[in-house]
């Protein structure tokens, strides 16, 4: 599936909610979904009663949109989920939330899942004392997530963690601001899976 190229804000007005993918826009009143709550398009504002197939196909592209994982990588991710002990759409959301791009923005080194994965991208993060490129990499409990030194400086992790202070890091991740790190102390419980997703459409949706 093609990267989505649209405007993102896009992509929250037809789920009908933030889903927080701008940084400190989506905090502000520039948030499009303030200004426009209802689909973008020509037939934005029709009304209809959406199928049991289409809510489930809306709670998957939320879920997708929210992590932005494409759709090939999600199905792995279910696939994995299915196979672990428990229940399916808690694993799901469990194994998305372990994915280094989102623990870097948690963490509040990064505005948005996206800016995340360009800081990642060009290494200015490590795992465990090592350099770590790759934003799906999933993390364990016990692992520690830092700055790379050459990068202590940098403005725009900075920024990002002057804006963080809106959001609360989740209790499941240890922040050391002093230190610019974090570890992940445990994997997250049900209770701490807290994302405006029916999680179990998803999975209705992918057990046909
Ligand atoms: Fe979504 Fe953020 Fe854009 Fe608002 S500002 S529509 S929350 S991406």
């Amino acid at each position: 599936m093609a990267r989505h190229t649209d405007p993102v804000c896009k992509l929250c007005r037809r789920e009908g909610m933030k889903l927080f993918l701008k940084g400190d826009r989506c905090y502000s009143v520039k948030c499009a979904v303030e200004k426009r709550n209802y689909p973008p398009g020509e037939h934005g504002q029709r009304r209809s009663k959406p199928t049991e197939y289409a809510q489930q196909l809306r709670e998957k592209q939320k879920m997708k949109r929210i992590y932005g994982v494409q759709e090939t990588q999600f199905r792995t991710y279910f696939q994995k989920a299915e196979h672990q002990k428990g229940v399916t759409g808690e694993n799901l959301v469990r194994l998305l939330e372990q994915r280094l791009d989102n623990v870097v923005h948690r963490l509040g080194f990064a505005a948005s899942r996206a800016q995340a994965r360009v800081l990642i991208g060009q290494g200015h993060f490590q795992v465990n004392g090592r350099r770590a490129t790759v934003p799906s990499l999933l993390l364990k409990a016990g692992d520690a997530v830092e700055v790379a030194p050459r990068s202590r400086e940098l403005v725009a992790i900075a920024g990002a963690l002057e804006g963080a202070k809106k959001r609360r890091v989740p209790s499941w991740l240890e922040m050391d601001a002093a230190n610019l790190k974090g570890v992940l102390r445990t994997l997250p419980s049900k209770d701490e899976l807290a994302i405006p997703v029916q999680e179990q459409l998803v999975v209705a949706l992918y057990s046909k």
